[in-house]
């Protein structure tokens, strides 16, 4: 009964095998306003090593969110703060025609100039015989 009740009002964001991460996911609810806790906290390595146990996560530090009405604000939060240092990369500038192109595009989709960038580690290998 007491398990039931315990995990209806524990609400669980975040779990992670790096405390760090979770310590870190916590600083940003916390600067929301948002009450949590860890889990686990002072477990790691706690015996769950010597029984194979290191990568269950059982033993993995987990996030909760105290107030079950800021669950679903949490779980945007870091979902934003996780997704953020994600960044695909930059764009490039077509030298020719000024366009910006994708930097998964090898040449100017405009007007096909290579990517300069790529001509570095692709040497000799511009034709010049006419
Ligand atoms: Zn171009």
């Amino acid at each position: 009964m007491w398990q039931t009740y315990s995990s209806r009002i524990m609400r669980e964001v975040s779990v992670h095998r790096d405390i760090t991460v979770v310590g870190l996911h916590q600083s940003v609810l916390a600067a929301a306003g948002i009450a949590c806790f860890i889990k686990n906290e002072n477990t790691p390595g706690l015996g769950a090593g010597m029984l194979g146990l290191v990568r269950s996560p059982i033993f993995d530090p987990v996030l909760c969110v105290v107030d079950d009405e800021k669950y679903d604000q949490a779980v945007e939060l870091l979902r934003d703060h996780v997704t953020r240092p994600v960044e695909p990369a930059a764009d490039w500038t077509c030298a020719a025609c000024k366009e910006s192109v994708p930097a998964s595009f090898d040449a100017c989709w405009n007007c096909q100039t290579p990517n300069p960038s790529n001509d570095a580690g692709d040497p000799g290998q511009q034709a010049t015989e006419s």
